[in-house]
């Protein structure tokens, strides 16, 4: 079975595990810092501040710019719930507003209608590893005196022209074992403000500037060594990886036949977290094509206002067209960078013949751009 992720751990990771093991310095220390520095620089952002996991991240992201308690957060529902229960971990309220159907981030053209005198922060997120239109949204935020909170967790190393995800206002990033680096469990805030930077610091560490004085409710939401030592190695190897992915992609995009393949807007680096096609049939798409030792994923099956949690608070009355469709439409195929060239073309094969058999995916068909 050709599996949807594998994540790929070599000797820099051991070597680097072993020697945080040996030095006794386990938690948050001086790989963390490390970590922090070089990720910044990585993303072209001033600041960067890890954490936990990416979910602990976008909670502290949020609380950086003081949003709690009836504030509302516009974000979209088609992602992993952690976009928005995040804004209810502060108390907030997220508002959806539809994807595209072409590229399946945040519709710029619904946010405005969605802002009230509540809202307090547009959090768009970059899906699959193809920032969403942050030129559109910085535009909006800066009229309407809004902070941007990039759910960037699937898009290291994403960029529209030279500017990467991550350098529009908050960005949120995930080290989890599938995203395209990892640290095991981890998250980052990247940020261009040294003020936010210095406080979403002092929330991360129990509102502590010197040790035991506590000068705000905070948290423990900090990064270990251990964690951090992964992710250096991994680090470093991230612009190959994230090269072999676009390679792969690349691959698919000319041969795969009767899908529709991801669409990606001109001037924009996709780093293909997922390589995310739309068939007919979904499901039982997925199941030949494990039949046939292709493993998939599905991401996501169900939109997040349609969740237990978001059903419970009443967002279930509410219709989101655009992402219902998508969770009925999309399959993302393996595009790891560990994958090899015969596998590469063994899920190329297997798509195909797949598609053949159940009919071709058509722009028709599918739910409207
Ligand atoms: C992975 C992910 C998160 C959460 O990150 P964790 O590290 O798993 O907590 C948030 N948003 C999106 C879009 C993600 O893909």
């Amino acid at each position: 079975m050709i599996p949807i992720a594998r994540p790929t751990m070599g000797e820099e990771e051991k070597e680097l595990v072993w020697s945080a093991l040996e030095s006794g310095a386990l938690a948050q220390g001086a790989r963390v810092r490390e970590l922090e520095e070089r990720f910044a620089a990585f993303i072209g952002a001033p600041h960067a501040v890890a954490t936990s996991s990416g979910t602990t991240a976008l909670h502290l992201a949020l609380l950086g710019y003081r949003i709690g308690e009836g504030d509302e957060v516009i974000t979209v529902p088609f992602t992993f719930i952690a976009s928005a229960t995040s804004v209810l971990y502060t108390g907030g309220r997220p508002v959806f507003v539809d994807v595209r159907a072409d590229d399946f981030t945040i519709d710029p053209n619904q946010v405005e209608a969605a802002i009230t005198p509540r809202t307090r922060a547009i959090a768009p997120v970059s899906l699959y590893g193809q920032p969403a239109d942050m030129e559109a949204i910085a535009e909006i935020a800066e009229r309407r005196g809004l902070a941007i909170v990039e759910d960037a967790a699937q898009a290291h190393g994403a960029a529209i022209g030279q500017r990467g995800s991550g350098t529009w206002g908050a960005g949120v990033f995930s080290f989890y074992p599938t995203k395209n680096m990892t640290t095991g469990e981890g998250g980052m805030i990247t940020t261009s403000d040294p003020a936010y930077a210095e406080r979403v610091t002092l929330l991360r560490e129990h509102g502590m500037k010197v040790r035991y004085h506590h000068d705000i409710l905070g948290y423990n939401f900090r990064m270990t060594d251990i964690h951090a030592s992964i992710g250096l190695a991994q680090l470093t190897k991230l612009p190959d990886y994230n090269a072999r992915r676009q390679a792969i992609a690349a691959r698919y995009d000319a041969k795969l036949r009767g899908v529709i393949t991801p669409f990606v807007r001109p001037g924009v680096t996709h780093v293909y977290h997922q390589y995310t096609i739309r068939v007919r049939e979904r499901d039982a798409f997925a199941e030949r094509l494990k039949a046939r030792g292709v493993g998939t994923g599905i991401y996501y099956p169900i939109s997040v206002h349609r969740q237990k949690p978001l059903l419970a608070l009443g967002y279930g009355e509410q219709s989101f067209p655009v992402s219902e469709r998508l969770t009925e439409e999309v399959l993302s195929i393996p595009v790891h960078p560990s994958l090899t060239d015969a596998e590469v073309e063994a899920v190329i094969g297997a798509v195909n013949d797949t598609a053949a058999e159940l009919g071709p995916m058509t722009a028709e068909r599918a739910v409207p751009a």
